[in-house]
C-alpha cells in the first residue's frame, strides 16, 4: 500500500458518519485517505430503521453500497485497518496505521463512534440486535403492542419506560438488583401501571434470537417478548483524548459549525459527538463536516 506524501484529508471510521463525509469531499476532488477498522456499532442489528429510503437495510449492505458509490471518485482511497495514534505536525495530522506505517493529511475527521456496554448476563449477546435493543426509534416498531422489559435501573430506565409508552402498554422494568429509582419516579410508574421487579436477573431464555422470557434468580420466569436496555456507551477509540479533544457534558466531543472541535483543522462527526444517535443523523454530521473542511481547505489556499 503506497501513500501519498500529504492527503487533504483522513477520516478516522468508516461507517455512516465517515463514509457520508468521504463522498462528499470526493465530489469535491479532495484526496481522501479512510482508514476503518471496520465494527460498527450497530454490526449485530438485523436492519437499519429510520434512515429514510433505506428502512429496513441490513447495515453491512447499507455501508457496502456506500462503499460501492466512493469508487468513482478515485482520489478517495479505503484502507481496513486501525489507527493506533494521531498527533498535530506543522501542516496538519500524521496518523500511524496498525502496521506503523504513517500517513499525513492537512486535515483530521475523526469518525469513530461509541461503543456499548453490556452486561453479563446470560443469553443477552445472543439475543443482542434481535430482540434487546437499546434505541426504540430503531426497533420499536416491529415490537409495538409487545410484551416490553425495560432492563437497567435509576432515571435512565424511568426514561426508557416513559420513552417506550409511544410503542406498548405491556411494560416490566428489571433492575437487576436495588432499583435506585426516586421516590417520585416510582408513583410515576405506579401511576401508568409499570412494575418495577428488583429481583436479580439470571438470563434471557430464547432461541434462534426471539426472547422467551426473562429468568429470575428466584426461579420465575417472567414471558417477555422484546427488551430495551439503557447503559452507559463510551469512545471507541482513545484518539479523541490523545488529541486533547474538547468533551460535552455527554461525554462527547464538542462540536461547533461544521463539525469544528476545539483544535484548528480537527472535526468530528457520528456518534463521537453525542448528538441524536440515528445513522442517517451521523450521516447527516459527516457531511456537515466535509462541507466545512472542504470550505476551510479552499480558503486557505485561495490567494
Ligand atoms: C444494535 C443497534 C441497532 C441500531 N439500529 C439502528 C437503526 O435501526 N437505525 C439507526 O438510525 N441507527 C441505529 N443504530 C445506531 C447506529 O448504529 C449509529 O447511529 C451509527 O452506527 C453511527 O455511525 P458512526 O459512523 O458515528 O459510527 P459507527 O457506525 O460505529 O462507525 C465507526 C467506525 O469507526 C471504526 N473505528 C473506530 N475506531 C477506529 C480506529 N482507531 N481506527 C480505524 N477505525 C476505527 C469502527 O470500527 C467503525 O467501523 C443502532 C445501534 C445499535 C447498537
Amino acid at each position: 500500500m503506497s501513500y501519498p506524501d500529504e492527503y487533504d484529508v483522513i477520516i478516522i471510521g468508516g461507517g455512516p458518519a465517515g463514509l457520508s463525509a468521504a463522498l462528499v469531499l470526493g465530489r469535491c476532488r479532495r484526496r481522501v485517505l479512510i482508514c476503518d477498522e471496520g465494527h460498527p456499532r450497530n454490526a449485530s442489528s438485523i436492519k437499519v430503521n429510520s434512515f429514510f429510503t433505506r428502512d429496513n437495510t441490513p447495515p453491512h449492505e447499507l455501508l457496502r453500497l456506500a462503499r460501492e458509490q466512493l469508487k468513482p471518485y478515485s482520489s478517495v482511497q479505503y484502507i481496513r485497518t486501525r489507527v493506533k495514534d494521531a498527533c498535530r505536525t506543522d501542516t496538519g495530522f500524521e496518523v500511524v496505521l496498525q502496521d506503523k506505517v504513517k500517513a499525513r493529511s492537512r486535515k483530521l475527521l475523526l469518525a469513530t463512534g461509541l461503543v456499548d456496554d453490556f452486561p453479563e448476563v446470560e443469553g443477552f449477546k445472543d439475543l443482542y440486535g434481535k430482540s434487546i435493543f437499546h434505541c426504540p426509534y430503531c426497533d420499536g416498531w416491529e415490537v409495538q403492542d409487545k410484551r416490553l422489559g425495560i432492563y437497567g435501573e435509576s432515571s435512565r430506565a424511568f426514561h426508557m419506560a416513559r420513552g417506550l409508552t409511544a410503542w406498548s402498554n405491556d411494560l416490566i422494568i428489571f433492575t437487576d438488583g436495588p432499583s435506585r429509582l426516586s421516590h417520585k419516579h416510582l408513583l410515576a410508574l405506579e401511576r401508568n401501571k409499570i412494575p418495577v421487579i428488583e429481583e436479580k436477573v439470571s438470563m434471557f431464555k430464547g432461541k434462534d434470537g426471539i426472547l422467551d422470557s426473562v429468568v429470575l434468580t428466584n426461579g420465575a420466569h417472567i414471558p417477555r417478548d422484546a427488551i430495551f436496555f439503557d447503559r452507559p456507551s463510551y469512545q471507541t477509540s482513545e484518539l479523541p483524548r490523545k488529541l486533547r479533544c474538547e468533551f460535552n457534558k455527554h461525554g462527547g466531543i464538542a462540536t461547533k459549525k461544521y463539525e469544528t472541535t476545539n483544535l484548528p483543522g480537527l472535526f468530528a462527526a457520528g456518534n463521537i459527538t453525542r448528538d441524536v444517535q440515528l445513522v442517517v443523523v451521523a450521516a447527516a454530521e459527516g457531511a456537515k463536516a466535509a462541507f466545512g473542511i472542504n470550505l476551510a481547505l479552499t480558503s486557505e489556499d485561495f490567494r
